[in-house]
């Protein structure tokens, strides 16, 4: 996504607004795939600031992110506050300035580790992998404390 600064390049303090829907290509984070099959929107304002430009404003992304419990993929709305300054020296060319990076840096950063579809997501049986939120499975699915199972042993081996 390039911003063309040319109507604001010479004059501090001048302000140009962006409000644009892009498409991006699906991003790998954390080791998991994260799907925008939805444009992303921009709502950004581009500032000339003297020796940068100051982009703030607003990134809304609506992905499909995997649920860590169940496996289960839902949309996952993200509505991320977005601030960068970009040096003028680093541009390549004096009219166009480059998101891209720093979208997508955003998107990174505003993603959770742990995303789960439900507070209540009751998650795969550890047994048979049964999604438990469409149906229960019947497996005994009751945890035995290891320090109980050297206790259960002591008991089988005096029969
Ligand atoms: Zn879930
Ligand atoms: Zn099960």
């Amino acid at each position: 996504m390039k911003v063309d600064v040319s109507s604001i390049k010479y004059h501090l303090g001048a302000m140009k607004l962006v409000d644009e829907k892009i498409e991006i290509d699906d991003l790998s984070i954390t080791g998991r795939v994260v799907e925008f099959p939805e444009p992303i929107h921009l709502e950004l304002q581009v500032t000339n600031s003297g020796d940068e430009y100051l982009v703030t404003g607003r990134v809304h992304a609506m992905p499909i992110v995997e649920c860590n419990r169940c496996l289960e993929k839902f949309k996952y709305p993200l509505n991320i506050e977005f601030m960068e300054t970009i040096s003028k020296k680093a541009l390549d060319s004096d009219n166009l300035i480059d998101l891209d990076d720093s979208i997508t840096e955003h998107l990174i950063l505003e993603m959770p580790i742990k995303i789960i579809c439900d507070e209540n997501c009751k998650g795969l049986c550890p047994r048979c992998g049964q999604n438990l939120n469409l149906k229960e499975c019947g497996c005994d699915r009751q945890v035995i404390d290891p320090r109980l199972i050297k206790l259960k042993d002591f008991f089988n081996n005096k029969d």
